[in-house]
C-alpha cells in the first residue's frame, strides 16, 4: 500500500478549512500564523511558500514578515518579542536555518512556547518527554497521523528510527513509545544497520542521504515511512529511501515527494488552531478559563447535534451522563446552577469533551 500524504493532508486541510471559518464566526478572527524568514535560501524560500499557501488556503490571517540576510540577532529577537506581545497572533515560526551569525537556539527560546508551532521551544521538548499537555513538532505529529490514517497498528509493535536528530528522530521515537511501540533510534554510529532495521514493523527512516535504505533494510510487510528530502546529482527529489526497490517488499510506503512533506506543513496549520484555541478558550484567567471550558462542554454535547471539531484532538470525549462527568472530570466541570440555565440535568446522557490533562 502507498501512503499518500498528499491526499491525507488535502482531506485535512479541507476539514480544517471547515473548522477556520465556524471559529471565525464564533470568535471574530482567525487563527494568525506569523512566520519569519532570514535572507534569501531558495531551500527556505520554498518551504516559507508552501506555508503561506497553506494559511490561505485554510483561511488563516498569515503574514511573512522579511529580514534581510545580515539582519542582527538583536533585530530579530525583537521582532519576535513584538510577536509574543501581539494578542491578535496565535502562531509564530521562524524558518530555519538562520544565518551564522545568529543562535538558532537564543531564537527558538525567544518564542513565547504558547505560540510556538514548530514545537522546539525547550518548554515544549520537555513537556513532550514528561507526558504533558505541549505543541508536537510538526514532521513527527504528521508521521504518527499517517501511520493513523493507514490503519498501521503501533502498540506491540518493533519500530527503528534511523536518525536521532532533535527536530524528527528523537521526537518520533518518542510518539511511537507513546503509542506503545518498542522502539529502537538507530544512528551513524549503529553496527549492522540493515540488521537492526529488518527486525522493524514500523521502520522511519530520517537521515538526509538519497536512497540509503535498500530492500534489505526491509522485513516484509513493514511500514515504511521516508522522512528523508535530498536532490540527486539531476534535480530530481528523493527520499533516504530506494523507494521503487522497497516498494514490493513493505506492506506500507510513503513516497517523497507526497509523503511526509505535505503533513509537516498540514501539521503546522493544526498546531496553529490549537495555539488559537488555547488562548480563545483558556489564555484566560482562571476563573474565566473554567467558565468558558464549562459553557464549551455544555455547546459540545452532540446530543444537541454539534460536531467535534478535530482541533479538539487532544481532547478526551467521554459518553457518559452529566453527574457521572461530574465524579469522572471534578476540577474541569463542576455542575452548577449556569447548567439548569442551558437545560442540562443531571441525568442528561451525552457525548462531553474534556481536557486530556
Ligand atoms: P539531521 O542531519 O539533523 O540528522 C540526521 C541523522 O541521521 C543523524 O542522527 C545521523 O546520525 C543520522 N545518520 C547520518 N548518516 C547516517 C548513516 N549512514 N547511517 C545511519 N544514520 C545516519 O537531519 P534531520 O533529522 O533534520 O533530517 C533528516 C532528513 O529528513 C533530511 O533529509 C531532511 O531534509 C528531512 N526532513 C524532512 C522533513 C519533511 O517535512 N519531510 C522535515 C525535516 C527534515 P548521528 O546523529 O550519529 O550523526
Amino acid at each position: 500500500m502507498i501512503i499518500d500524504g498528499k491526499q491525507i493532508s488535502q482531506s485535512l486541510k479541507d476539514a480544517m478549512k471547515i473548522e477556520v471559518d465556524a471559529l471565525a464566526e464564533q470568535y471574530g478572527r482567525r487563527p494568525c500564523l506569523m512566520v519569519i524568514i532570514v535572507g534569501d535560501n531558495p531551500a527556505s524560500r520554498s518551504y516559507v511558500r508552501g506555508k503561506i499557501k497553506a494559511t490561505e488556503y485554510c483561511g488563516f490571517d498569515g503574514h511573512l514578515v522579511e529580514l534581510p540576510e545580515d539582519v542582527s540577532e538583536a533585530t530579530l529577537l525583537a521582532e519576535i518579542d513584538k510577536l509574543n506581545n501581539d494578542p491578535l497572533v496565535d502562531g509564530i515560526l521562524v524558518q530555519l536555518p538562520l544565518p551564522k551569525h545568529i543562535s538558532e537556539d537564543k531564537v527558538i527560546a525567544a518564542i513565547s512556547a504558547e505560540k510556538d508551532v514548530d514545537g522546539f521551544h525547550p518548554e515544549n521538548v520537555a513537556r513532550l518527554w514528561l507526558n504533558q499537555h505541549c505543541i508536537l513538532p510538526c514532521t513527527p505529529k504528521g508521521i504518527i497521523e499517517l501511520l493513523d490514517q493507514a490503519g498501521v497498528e503501533m502498540a506491540g509493535k518493533k519500530a527503528v528510527v534511523i536518525g536521532r536528530s532533535n527536530i524528527v528522530g528523537k521526537p518520533v521515537a518518542k510518539l511511537l513509545l507513546d503509542r506503545n511501540a518498542t522502539v529502537t533510534i538507530a544512528h551513524s554510529r549503529t553496527k549492522d544497520l540493515a540488521a537492526v532495521c529488518r527486525e522493524a514493523d514500523i521502520l522511519v527512516a530520517a537521515v538526509g542521504r538519497a536512497k540509503m535504505v535498500t530492500a534489505e533494510y526491509v522485513k516484509p510487510g513493514a511500514a515504511v515511512i521516508d522522512v528523508g528530502i535530498n536532490r540527486t546529482e539531476d534535480g530530481k527529489l528523493v527520499g533516504d529511501v530506494d523507494y521503487e526497490a522497497v516498494l514490493p517488499v513493505a506492506g506500507a510506503i510513503t513516497p517523497v515527494p507526497g509523503g511526509v512533506g505535505p503533513m509537516t506543513i498540514t501539521m503546522l496549520m493544526r498546531n496553529t488552531i490549537e495555539c488559537f484555541l488555547e488562548r480563545q478558550i483558556l489564555g484566560k484567567s482562571y476563573v474565566q478559563k473554567h467558565f468558558q471550558l464549562r459553557k464549551f462542554l455544555i455547546d459540545m454535547d452532540i446530543n444537541e447535534q454539534k460536531y467535534i471539531p478535530q482541533y479538539l484532538s487532544h481532547y478526551n470525549s467521554i459518553k457518559c451522563t452529566c453527574s457521572q462527568l461530574k465524579r469522572k472530570c471534578c476540577g474541569i466541570w463542576k455542575v452548577s446552577k449556569r447548567r439548569k440555565k442551558h437545560g442540562i440535568s443531571e441525568q442528561n446522557e451525552g457525548t462531553y469533551i474534556t481536557r486530556l490533562q
